[in-house]
């Protein structure tokens, strides 16, 4: 194995170094730790320790997993005997005034990204959580600010630069290699290569942003989710529109809030934006803040509460069908919080996006209403109460829903349908041609057992479907 290590920039740590078990976990959000050991860790600072790190693991006849922020919830990146690559320390941000693009490294974060971007009255609409990775959230489609009326993330990407799973170095977009580029914008964990660089088309910022929010008591619930439901697509496109289930005190029962946050240039638009929902609030709230003035960097403070470090955390997802009863649906997820932990309910109205169809991309599933869970606890003796709560929750809601979001979901603990039919056949396709060897990790499933096959896109109780990876494209 010398003969490639020899050629690295940056050092590749082994299991007996005693920088590995940093490298191994250091960078994951979760503290809930995975039991999977990679054989190695490359810490790549180039495109040349990139393409070195998948010729080594090609060499040691082992696998290649990829780490850009480490927010994935189940720790993808974390693979049994694999070459882990760690893009942490790969940076690149460039802005390129002419085409209104920016060119970004994967570990590229959210925070880092519109820091750079205010500088140039641009934005780009990056995952809500500061610290979220470019690499991973892009992939799995990018469910940004203002998401409902914007789009998916993806849908600015306007090309990609790949390490194959071969080592070969490719550029993709709407011209060259394009099975990659369409796989790109949706595959999530399963895509079949190292992503370097992704070249994003950005908006301009705006010079006013401002929220309302409301809190009510839980014994509110159904009103306040009926209410959400119903005036979220009576916003204009300026309003992101979200509702949680939370427990501001552990020991105390849980309350539903409401939060709208409009985007816009003038403080008299932003008010006018948000008139509708300040006219129709249900009566009985213990808290109002209506049009209070912000911006992207206390939105990220306050996402950063809501998300602690050094917590463990689990995340589960559905979209719900678009005639369902979502407050019905939702009952039990809002109103039953696991007590004594920081765990939400959340509630992300999604159309109109949601009734535009999706397009040359492999990103196909969504409906108008977006519901996640995020059970956050703080000591290992509470693993089984939280995580059998989020079952049980889920048990009952799936049955409403239409599929998932790859952002939020771990494919070890549920199957359900994550695309279109035809999409996930064709990416399936698409992994076995760049791929055919399972070079690349790909999805973590029961077992990580799902190698170039890739993931079955059926809800639990349907059939295996019968991929036909003989065919051609
Ligand atoms: C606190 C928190 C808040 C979040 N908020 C949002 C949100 O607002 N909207 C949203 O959509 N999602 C959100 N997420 C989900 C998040 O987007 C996903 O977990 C995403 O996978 C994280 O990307 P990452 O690069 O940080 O993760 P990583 O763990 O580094 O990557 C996840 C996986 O993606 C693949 N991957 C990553 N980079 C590459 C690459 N360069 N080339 C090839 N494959 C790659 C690999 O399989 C990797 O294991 C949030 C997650 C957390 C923890």
């Amino acid at each position: 194995m010398g003969s490639v290590e020899a050629d690295f920039s940056s050092s590749v740590i082994w299991k007996d170094s005693p920088k590995y078990e940093e490298a191994r976990v250091g960078r994951v959000f979760n503290h809930r730790r995975p039991d999977r050991y990679p054989r190695a860790v490359v810490e790549a600072t180039s495109v040349k320790d990139i393409v070195n790190a998948v010729l080594l693991a090609r060499e040691l006849n082992v696998r290649v997993s990829v780490r850009s922020g480490g927010h994935s919830w189940a720790a993808w990146s974390v693979r049994e005997d694999a070459v882990l690559v760690d893009l942490g320390k790969f940076r690149r941000l460039e802005y390129n005034e002419e085409t209104s693009t920016v060119t970004v490294s994967p570990s590229t974060t959210g925070r880092i990204l519109n820091g750079f971007l205010t500088t140039k009255g641009k934005l780009f609409a990056g995952g809500h959580c500061p610290d979220v990775g470019l690499g991973g959230f892009l992939l799995q489609g990018g469910m940004g600010w203002n998401c409902k009326n914007w789009g998916w993330a993806c849908e600015k990407i306007k090309a990609i630069e790949v390490v194959t799973a071969e080592g070969k170095v490719l550029t993709c977009n709407k011209d060259e290699n394009t099975c990659l580029y369409w796989a790109a914008r949706g595959a999530g964990p399963g895509f079949p290569g190292i992503i370097t660089a992704f070249h994003l088309e950005v908006r301009d910022a705006y010079s006013c942003m401002m929220s309302s929010t409301f809190q009510w008591p839980i014994s509110k619930y159904q009103e306040v989710m009926d209410w959400v439901v119903k005036i979220a697509p009576q916003c204009d496109e300026s309003v992101e529109v979200v509702s949680v289930g939370l427990r501001p005190d552990p020991t105390k029962d849980p309350i539903i809030l409401a939060g709208f946050l409009s985007f816009q240039n003038s403080e008299e638009a932003a008010k006018k934006s948000l008139s509708v929902v300040n006219e129709t609030r249900p009566a009985g709230t213990i808290m109002e803040a209506m049009c209070l003035p912000t911006t992207l960097e206390k939105e990220y403070c306050a996402q950063d509460l809501a998300n602690p470090h050094g917590h463990r955390y689990t995340s589960e997802n559905a979209y719900i069908e678009n005639d369902a009863n979502v407050s019905e649906v939702l009952r039990e997820a809002f109103t039953t919080l696991p007590e004594g932990t920081k765990t939400f309910a959340l509630y992300f109205a999604m159309n109109p996006c949601s009734r535009r169809e999706p397009s040359g991309m492999a990103l196909s599933m969504q409906s108008d209403h977006y519901f996640a869970l995020y059970t956050v606890w703080e000591d290992a003796k509470d693993d089984e109460r939280c995580q059998t709560w989020v079952k049980d929750v889920m048990a009952g809601v799936e049955k409403h829903s239409v599929g998932a979001y790859l952002g939020d979901s771990d494919f070890q603990v549920r199957r359900t349908k994550f695309w279109g039919d035809s999409q996930a056949r064709r990416l399936m396709h698409v992994r076995r041609d760049y791929d055919p060897e399972g070079i690349i990790c790909g999805y973590l499933d029961q077992g990580d057992k799902s190698g170039v096959a890739g993931l079955d896109n059926v809800f639990e109780w349907q059939q295996r479907p019968e991929w036909d990876l003989t065919s051609t494209l």
